[in-house]
């Protein structure tokens, strides 16, 4: 799975491409973006240091054709052409094999060694990071939220009162619902919703602004190739459709949540908005951080439409993650964001191609652009909890924060920055990028 666009000896020739950032020569993430306050229209780019590479633009370039051996460069070429639009779509549907004819030739082209004529062409196409405004990489059709953390499963079950009972159906599939795509956004500014909430005892429900607003940590998984009505996807070709990862919030008004959700799961609770990194990292660039996807022997192993040779030796990602609180208060001081909690994608019982292959079993179709969210990250220790809930014990024991602040749930104006990285010995450190998202106070 590792190629020379893996080879952690390469540099680029942007200098700060090469500083232990996000977006080293090994990444390449692929956003859709333009100019702040341009009225024009938005283009797929892809990050390299502290720029976006216009993709669309360089397409126009001739740099196509003096890339070297072991590329087809008129795949690359075309790959490069179906990102002249304002989304991931048309190049995510195009497959495997075109997105690699793609990241070699950028790798190519971007790497020290490029000859000094291909840097100026590139160098034409490339933007500010700091200059650049997003609206979402993927014009997302349809988007199922999973919910595959044990950890985060048990600590909501703990806080709620149920003493940690997990269902019998989280050991043996992934479960999941069908979730909401029209809310999807970048960089949200998230209205506090309005729903209708019972208070324990009380003989009838209430409508009023959500008192238990919380935040989610999750991945989403992109869906490259779909599959046709009928045909599921086997488990061993699953990851063959995902082009790419990316960070997502799914927002939880959890009063409204927990009493909407029982026969038919949530609803409102979570339907009135989702953010999305900006970035969307590819699997290609995930390939060091890979690991055997393992579980405890306590747990029943995966029926076998769950389970691969590959997936034991390589189905897992090491993907660190992160969640930051910045108040209004802290805003206003000038303050950083707080670090809430830290964990890592390791610990999940189900990994990214059962996701895939669950989903199709009984013949449900994904399309390119297609959006599965993992559910919650949240690790073993309550210091990696993924969800406010969980920190706060369903606000019980409301968080301290270090300027004498406290957080049971979320306040107006508490912005959430999600990120996540990668580092290895022996490979280059990735990230992600952030995904962020601010309260607003509920409509009156
Ligand atoms: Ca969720």
């Amino acid at each position: 799975m590792l190629d020379e666009t893996h080879a952690p000896s390469a540099r680029a020739w942007l200098a700060s491409a090469n500083q232990g950032g996000d977006f080293p020569l090994q990444n390449l993430p692929y956003g859709v973006c333009r100019r702040k306050g341009s009225a024009g229209p938005f283009w797929v780019g892809v990050a390299i240091g502290d720029s976006a590479l216009n993709l669309g633009a360089l397409s126009h370039r001739p740099v196509w054709a003096t890339l070297g051996p072991g590329l087809d460069s008129d795949l690359a070429q075309q790959a490069a052409r179906a990102a002249e639009a304002d989304s991931l779509n048309a190049l995510m549907a195009l497959g495997p094999s075109a997105w690699q004819a793609l990241r070699l030739a950028l790798f190519r082209l971007l790497r020290a060694d490029a000859a000094p004529a291909l840097q100026r062409e590139v160098q034409a196409c490339l933007t500010p990071l700091d200059d650049l405004e997003h609206q979402t990489a993927v014009r997302v059709g349809e988007y199922t939220d999973f919910y595959t953390s044990l950890h985060h499963a048990r600590n909501v079950g703990q806080a709620i009162g149920n003493g940690g009972l997990v269902p019998p159906n989280f050991f043996w599939m992934p479960v999941a619902y069908h979730g909401r795509a029209s809310s999807l956004g970048v960089n949200q500014q998230v209205r506090r919703p309005v729903g209708q909430v019972m208070a324990p005892g009380a003989a009838m429900p209430v409508v009023g602004p959500s008192q238990r607003l919380d935040y989610e940590l999750e991945l989403a998984v992109y869906v490259g190739q779909g599959n046709a009505q009928g045909t599921p996807l086997p488990v061993a070709e699953a990851e063959s459709h995902i082009f790419g990862l990316g960070l997502l919030n799914d927002w939880s008004a959890r009063d409204i949540q927990f009493w909407e959700m029982a026969p038919l799961g949530p609803f409102q609770g979570k339907n009135f908005a989702t953010t999305l990194s900006p970035w969307v990292v590819t699997l290609a660039a995930l390939a060091p951080f890979r690991l055997p996807f393992e579980r405890a022997p306590e747990f029943p192993p995966p029926l076998p439409y769950l389970d691969s040779p590959a997936l034991r030796r390589v189905g897992g990602l090491d993907i660190e993650l992160s969640v930051t609180l910045q108040t209004a208060a802290m805003r206003q001081a000038g303050q950083d964001g707080e670090t809430l909690s830290r964990t890592n994608f390791r610990h999940q019982h189900w990994c990214i191609a059962q996701l895939l292959a669950h989903h199709t079993l009984g013949g449900c179709n994904l399309r390119p652009g297609d959006l599965l969210g993992t559910g919650t990250v949240s690790g073993p220790t309550p210091a990696e909890a993924g969800a406010l809930i969980e920190l706060s014990q369903a606000g019980q024991r409301p968080v301290a924060l270090s300027n004498g602040e406290h957080r049971a749930f979320l306040q107006d104006g508490d912005a959430i920055a999600l990120s996540a990285w990668c580092e290895r010995p022996g490979a280059v450190r990735i990230g992600f990028g952030s995904a962020r998202g601010e309260v607003l106070p509920a409509l009156s």
